[in-house]
């Protein structure tokens, strides 16, 4: 799985990830960069960093886009191979030094880990996911969605946010719905997850029960948010966001829950 910059190769019609053959790679990369990704397909998987070129290279066999786009054309396992390979391509990139000592470190357990090489640290470094959470509250026959100036006019979401550290999921839900609208929320239910690797987020997604019901903006990361009855989602606006989001998947479900 060649990844240049941070994008993937594809191909073909239908469209497809284009996996490269170890001899299609040797000339340009060292068998140091190969990052083992596991099976694919009952084949062993390898992400390698395409750093050399300066052009798109491989022009014969597809084109490079990236992932947020290839999450929407390609497969659910070609996504989800896409998706492991650029992230760990990129984790290595941004973790050349130690963070303790400064030495430098490599690639270990095939491209899995990195270790320094100060042989009085020698400490090992592995990739992280940054948990957030993300939450369709409500109240009755109403939803509270909230929007950012940076987004399509007429574009609502779910209110989100990274977990703090030490904090539980629940009380993250709290804090960040809290925060952006001071709703205050009772009861709050795991729903679904989603990666998010841009760069290496989680989101956590989750129902919560509004127990309070007057918005005010209170950290300003959102430009407005309302309250939404089904009838108005239903009926085209606000815009819901996209379709393969976690987001939607959490307005869908609220869409559809009768007993709410
Ligand atoms: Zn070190």
């Amino acid at each position: 799985m060649p990844v240049w910059g941070d994008q993937c190769l594809i191909g073909g019609d239908p469209l497809h990830a284009v996996l490269l053959s170890r001899s299609q790679v040797t000339s340009v990369v060292d068998d140091d960069d190969l990052i083992f990704l596991g099976l694919f397909r009952d084949k062993p998987a390898f992400a390698v960093s395409i750093r050399s070129a300066t052009d798109a290279p491989f022009p014969e066999l597809g084109e490079f886009h990236d992932l947020r786009y290839l999450g929407t054309v390609l497969p659910p396992d070609e996504a989800n191979l896409v998706a492991h390979a650029r992230a760990l391509v990129l984790w290595h990139a941004s973790q050349v030094f130690c963070g303790v000592c400064g030495s430098s470190a490599r690639p270990e357990a095939g491209g899995n880990s990195r270790i320094c090489l100060n042989d009085e640290c020698r400490r090992v470094i592995f990739p992280r996911v940054d948990p957030a959470i993300i939450v369709l509250v409500s109240q009755g026959d109403r939803c509270l969605l909230g929007r950012q100036s940076t987004w399509p006019e007429g574009r609502y979401s779910t209110v989100a946010g990274f977990v703090e550290p030490g904090e539980s999921l629940e009380d993250a839900v709290r804090r960040e719905v809290f925060e952006e609208t001071n709703i205050r929320v009772g009861q709050v239910t795991y729903h679904s997850s989603q990666p998010w690797p841009f760069p290496s987020s989680l989101m956590l997604g989750f129902m919560a029960e509004a127990s309070s019901s007057d918005i005010v903006l209170n950290d300003g990361e959102l430009e407005d948010a309302q309250w939404f009855s089904r009838k108005e989602l239903r009926s085209g606006f606000p815009k819901l966001p996209f379709r393969i989001s976690i987001a939607r998947r959490l307005v869908d479900q609220w869409l559809e829950d009768i007993n709410n």
